[in-house]
């Protein structure tokens, strides 16, 4: 195993979380761009949410993976989120709730997991 200095490791770490800002700064405008396709709402990014349009389809959860917006255009890592992201709509989180209760998701997730 390499052995890394206290310093490089903290580098890396002040620069993941950059990253991670920088992804979520990306993600919060691409949020008030569309705004909730259901009722319209786009005053406030924090209460826009990511909906995975066909469930079955989820790969990852995108705010996990947001560090990888800030990659180049053309990287695998860059692909796979977009990929992600067109594969939802952006609702609120009341238009949310009623969506997923209604839709069942939680059900439909069970079982693709098992
Ligand atoms: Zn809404």
């Amino acid at each position: 195993m390499r052995v890394r200095s206290k310093e490089s490791i903290q580098k890396d770490r002040i620069r993941r979380r950059k990253e991670y800002d920088k992804g979520q700064a990306i993600l919060r405008r691409y949020k008030i761009l569309k705004g909730c396709s259901k009722c319209g709402y786009n005053s406030n990014a924090l209460a826009l949410e990511f909906n995975h349009i066909n469930p079955a389809e989820k790969k990852f959860l995108i705010a996990q993976k947001c560090h990888n917006l800030v990659r180049s255009n053309g990287t695998k890592t860059k692909r796979e989120i977009k990929e992600e992201i067109f594969k939802c709509e952006v609702v609120c989180c009341n238009c949310h709730s009623i969506l997923t209760y209604e839709k069942k998701h939680y059900a439909v997730e069970r079982k693709s997991r098992s």
